[in-house]
């Protein structure tokens, strides 16, 4: 019998030189990017960048498989081998977090989120979130979001005086509101969540917790951020933040609300899941489960406190005063700025940071008090808290001449020659 042609994949023609011939300029254009990657410093607290072993899994052919159901049962054949690699995903999320059930599927963390609400949830349900003004996501009651159309959301926020969650706050909300759940997680929050205390809380007034652990998961799995997953219901998360996985959405729950969370994501929301996204996820997973990333997780959070100090100590203030995790909030009005104006100039010097409103801040989204920087994909690329401090010296430096056009050019021909030294992965 003859076999049909297939090369070994590790012996394939090499897909990105296809590329290029079939399609110059969506290969130009990604080239481009991989350019701006590898020559800007990138402080985007929710960003990342994956290894090459998850990007090849990332652009692989399960890409071209229709496999709706879960391992083992599936509304479509020929799933016996992404059954290894969804079965593979799962079995290493529930070692790495201790979880009793999983669900890989959500394409994103959006989408974990709705999920999640609708595996707990019903319309018109009283929900409390962390207010997105404070920090929380969109999906956790925004107005202009699915959630805050579908349920009821209070939102709650920090304390004026420390920056910090007000947990008596919190109790007495819920005992104002009695919600069915309290959500807890953040996209901007510089310090460690007390879930202990939220499932007191939530006891209390007998609702569910659920905890979007979207942008500390990484710190979580490494054990260097509390464990939100002994206290929850529920926990939903992304995977490609400081978890440095694939681009997605995961969420872990108790036994006890497995077959629901399973039935919300498909067929309640989803279709087809993205294999080809899901064996990235189990890549990085088990690139989680190595010691190795218990050090990176570490270096994120020591890279953090060097240049939150040098940041400090220049007169910018730090909201809640520092950071337990891999993010600042930082104050840019004492130069007598905004954050529009701090994204823009250190863009142009060749640091990527996103413009952020400030808990109580008293201007616009689209040009607020702050900015966000976060050290988790410049760690990825090997810089070490030598590194982060002259970045932020040089960010000192942008901040307080956002006009200088010479100064900002020399700094961006600086940030090139740092980098020339830490090729991004892949
Ligand atoms: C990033 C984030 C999300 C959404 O993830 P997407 O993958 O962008 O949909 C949800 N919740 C929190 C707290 C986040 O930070």
């Amino acid at each position: 019998m003859t076999q049909s042609p297939l090369l070994p994949w590790d012996q394939s023609p090499d897909p990105r030189a296809i590329l290029k011939e079939a399609d110059p300029a969506v290969f130009e254009a990604i080239e481009k990017e991989r350019r701006r990657q590898q020559d800007h410093i990138e402080l985007i607290a929710s960003e990342n960048y994956v290894s090459a072993a998850v990007l090849a899994a990332d652009g692989s052919a399960l890409t071209n498989k229709y496999a709706e159901g879960l391992p083992g049962a599936r509304y479509y054949g020929g799933c016996e081998y992404v059954d290894i690699v969804e079965q593979l995903a799962i079995d290493r999320a529930k070692k790495l977090f201790g979880a009793e059930h999983v669900n890989v599927q959500p394409h994103a963390g959006a989408p974990a989120n709705i999920a999640a609400y609708m595996a707990l949830l019903q319309p018109g349900d009283k929900v409390m979130g962390m207010k997105l003004s404070h920090g929380g996501h969109l999906t956790h009651g925004a107005k202009f979001n699915l959630s805050g159309k579908i349920y009821e959301f209070h939102g709650y926020g920090v304390s004026p005086q420390t920056e910090m969650l007000d947990y008596d706050a919190i109790r007495d909300l819920a005992l104002e509101v009695r919600p069915r759940l309290i959500l807890a997680g953040a996209s901007a929050y510089p310090r460690k969540i007390d879930f202990k205390a939220l499932r007191q809380i939530a006891d209390e007034v007998d609702a569910l917790l659920m905890v979007d652990m979207a942008h500390i998961a990484g710190l979580v799995a490494a054990r260097l951020h509390p464990d939100p997953i002994p206290y929850c219901d529920v926990v939903t998360t992304t995977t490609h933040k400081t978890l440095r996985g694939a681009r997605g959405g995961m969420i872990l729950c108790k036994a006890e609300w497995a077959r629901k969370v399973d039935k919300a994501v498909f067929p309640g929301l989803q279709g087809g899941p993205l294999l080809h996204q899901i064996a990235g996820k189990a890549v990085a997973l088990g690139e989680a489960l190595q010691p190795s990333f218990k050090v990176y997780a570490q270096n994120i959070i020591d890279n953090m406190q060097a240049m939150a100090d040098e940041l400090n100590a220049a007169g910018l203030r730090l909201v809640s005063g520092g950071t337990d995790n891999h993010l600042v909030l930082v104050d840019v009005t004492p130069f007598g700025i905004g954050g529009a104006i701090a994204e823009d100039a250190l863009g142009r010097a060749g640091i990527t940071v996103n413009k952020n409103l400030l808990p109580y801040d008293t201007r616009k989204s689209m040009d607020p008090s702050g900015i966000r920087v976060g050290s988790p994909a410049m760690t990825t690329r090997g810089l070490g808290q030598e590194e982060f401090r002259q970045i932020a010296r040089w960010m000192v430096a942008v901040l307080r001449k956002p006009d200088d056009g010479e100064l900002i050019a020399s700094i961006a021909a600086q940030v090139k020659e740092m980098l020339a030294a830490f090729p991004v992965p892949g």
